[in-house]
């Protein structure tokens, strides 16, 4: 759905008077009404023009999985261009339900671990794509009476390579018109964009930033994020106080866990040296099994001995839990699985228990 004053224009050029925007708003965002045939309020002239000109959703629901213990819910959605995309919801105990959305068709960053990575690059989504993924689990939530309360940009896609049409989507999902969402309950997640982490800072100052770190050197962050010979670790250190300076706020950095690579004890004492003194959590993410060959988790014995070295060092630090592995819904794991299909006759994702891109 678009912003509330487009839709308003868009029926006064059309000689209808614009409160009828206003009963739109009211009854899909206030009711979880998502059929313009649904609103009662609205005359059939009034619906039929909608219905042609201003569509509900900009993404089709093609395929729905439901991981085993019914905590997580991954839809496939196909975009007006037929690419594929997916999204997540993912429910945990503490009553919280987040949503973790694409923000691209594909991703051109090609780190190595993730099943998004080893997608081309198609192209951008709009703010209404964005936006409409929580949409859509928000009216699917309303009907049990329950509520989209995070969302997190962790799916496919790096965010600050969209920026302005993420920027529009955050303000979407912000506006009271709308879904009403609280800043601190949405995080947007970057490998390491270091212009936009500025940016970011002075036009988002309650918004909460991951950023996918995963090695404590230039060395081991070469071999698995190609972005990292384009913004080195110092360079993206620097931006991350920066950060922390302009906003006040804590940043998250997510640290994935691959056996042999960046999981030794030599490379915990390093990121403790990397990051003392900045205002940050280190969550530590166990490795969702992928296609990709060649590249495994670590055990938990070496999970657990980073950890309490991290913690020793006076860096405070989590181990994500993580949900929906079974329907491939995990972190690292959204990759289109469906093309083929999908598409037989004719687009990471993740999840966690506090959200986050590996
Ligand atoms: S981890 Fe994020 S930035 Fe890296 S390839 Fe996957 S989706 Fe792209």
């Amino acid at each position: 759905m678009r912003f509330l004053g487009d839709v308003r224009s868009r029926l006064e050029k059309n000689g209808i008077p614009s409160y009828r925007a206003n009963q739109v708003f009211k009854d899909l965002f206030e009711k979880g009404i998502g059929s313009y045939d649904d609103m009662k309020t609205l005359p059939s002239n009034v619906k039929d023009f909608l219905k042609n000109n201003v569509p509900i959703f900009s993404i089709v629901p093609k395929k729905e999985s439901t991981s085993k213990d019914g905590s997580t819910k991954k839809i496939l959605f196909e975009l007006n261009d037929g690419e594929l995309i997916e999204a997540v919801l993912m429910k945990f105990d503490d009553g919280r339900n987040t949503v973790c959305v694409s923000s691209q068709v594909g991703c051109m960053m090609n780190c190595k671990f993730c099943a998004t990575g080893q997608l081309s690059f198609k192209r951008n989504l709009t703010y209404e794509e964005i936006a409409d993924q929580v949409l859509y689990f928000a009216t699917l939530l309303k009907k049990t009476k329950e509520y989209v309360t995070h969302v997190v940009y962790m799916g496919m896609g790096e965010p600050f390579l969209n920026y302005t049409e993420v920027a529009k989507s955050i303000d979407m999902l912000r506006d009271d018109a709308a879904l009403n969402m609280g800043s601190r309950s949405i995080t947007v997640s970057t490998c390491g964009i270091v212009p936009e982490i500025k940016r970011f800072a002075e036009q988002f100052k309650q918004v909460n930033l991951a950023v996918s770190l995963h090695a404590p050197s230039d060395e081991v962050r070469n071999e698995i994020m190609p972005i990292s010979t384009k913004y080195p670790l110092e360079e993206l250190i620097e931006a991350c106080k920066t950060y922390t300076e302009i906003t006040h706020r804590r940043i998250t950095f997510e640290y994935v866990m691959l056996d042999g690579v960046n999981d030794k004890e030599r490379h915990a004492y390093q990121l403790a040296v990397l990051l003392r003194g900045l205002l940050c959590l280190v969550n530590i993410i166990p490795y969702n099994e992928t296609s990709i060959k060649g590249i495994k988790g670590s055990q938990k014995s070496k999970i657990d001995k980073f950890r309490s070295i991290l913690d020793s060092n006076h860096i405070q630090v989590t181990v994500r839990v993580s949900l929906g592995k079974d329907i491939d819904a995990a972190c690292g794991q959204l990759a289109r699985k469906n093309k083929l299909s999908i598409n037989s006759n004719n687009h990471g994702g993740r999840k966690q228990k506090d959200s986050g891109k590996v």
